[in-house]
């Protein structure tokens, strides 16, 4: 992992245990830039020359993850809404096959989805081993529209509905459980919030609604669910500082520029699978006997 790798991973890891403060972590990533991507290029061109490497980099690593066959890696991402979560599933992973990752998109739980236990529907799509999996949203709605909205939790038809506050608590440990279980059968779980500010956040939907080709992304939902943004910045903070573990940890990645959120994602994410244990299948002695004899046979046809 290089030295780029490494700070930017540092700087951006919610340390577990620690009780996080949104208010005090830099949307734009000033800190970012100065720290992680260092030079004397315009920030843009170092944030894609960050990407890039990192681009290329995640491409080798994830054949490796394919040829090893014992590790899978979930990407999980959340952001408000506009804060680039689609854009940076596009850009991150544009040199990836195809054949080595998947991307899964969770809306509005169906009735049936409902009917069985929170995690479910998100275990269904978890990435086998060799395979990268990103969950553009997850399981953690279930700590953030529906503790944002409590009026949810009465079509998730619990046992006990008076539980009241109970439930975050018991969802966090369920959560942390669940992921343990993936980490030690050998899926590495990375979380990444992308930090949006309010004001990009008017800035971008303004952008949807003036843009023609953008339109279609806009939704009335997203000016509506703004007036509960302070609701939701407390259910992110919550939320962070209960589910930031050693074995699943939290990246928060200021996102109101978009070239500094996609590299950090970037590098966070090839980075960390070159750090892997990940050990090519050998070919036997016998196999390289074979393989010799195998290799004249084609030089002879
Ligand atoms: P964008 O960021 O571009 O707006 P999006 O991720 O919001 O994209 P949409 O299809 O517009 O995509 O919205 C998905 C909606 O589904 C969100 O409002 C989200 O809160 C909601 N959702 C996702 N999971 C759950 C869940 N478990 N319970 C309730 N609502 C959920
Ligand atoms: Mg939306």
């Amino acid at each position: 992992m290089s030295k780029h790798h490494r700070r930017l991973i540092r700087h951006c890891r919610v340390r577990p245990g620690t009780r996080v403060r949104l208010n005090q972590i830099d949307p734009v990533g000033t800190d970012l830039a100065r720290f992680v991507l260092p030079g004397d290029a315009p920030l843009r061109a170092r944030a894609e020359a960050l990407l890039e490497h990192s681009r290329m980099e995640l491409s080798i690593q994830q054949e490796r993850l394919w040829a090893s066959n014992t590790h899978s890696v979930l990407v999980i991402l959340q952001g408000m809404d506009a804060s680039g979560k689609d854009g940076t599933i596009k850009h991150v992973m544009s040199g990836v096959s195809p054949q080595g990752c998947e991307v899964h998109s969770f809306g509005v739980p169906s009735h049936e989805e409902l009917s069985h236990n929170f995690l479910w529907r998100y275990s269904n799509r978890l990435p086998a081993r060799g395979r990268i999996g990103l969950f553009n949203r997850s399981y953690y709605e279930e700590v953030l529209v529906v503790r944002v909205h409590p009026q949810l939790l009465a079509t998730r038809f619990l046992p006990a509905p008076g539980k009241g506050g109970r439930v975050w608590r018991e969802r966090f440990d369920d959560i942390n459980a669940f992921e343990r279980h993936l980490v030690r059968n050998g899926t590495v779980v990375l979380k990444f919030f992308l930090h949006l500010s309010r004001d990009e956040q008017r800035a971008r939907l303004l952008k949807r609604i003036d843009t023609r080709e953008k339109r279609w992304k806009f939704t009335s939902a997203d000016v509506e669910e703004r007036a509960y943004w302070d609701d939701y910045m407390s259910a992110y903070e919550n939320m962070l500082s209960a589910t930031s573990t050693r074995h699943a940890p939290w990246f928060i990645i200021p996102a109101d520029d978009k070239h500094i959120a996609r590299a950090s994602v970037a590098a966070t994410l090839s980075g960390t699978i070159a750090s892997l244990p990940l050990h090519l299948p050998l070919a036997s002695s016998v196999e390289h006997r074979r393989l010799a004899q195998l290799r004249a046979k084609l030089l002879r046809t």
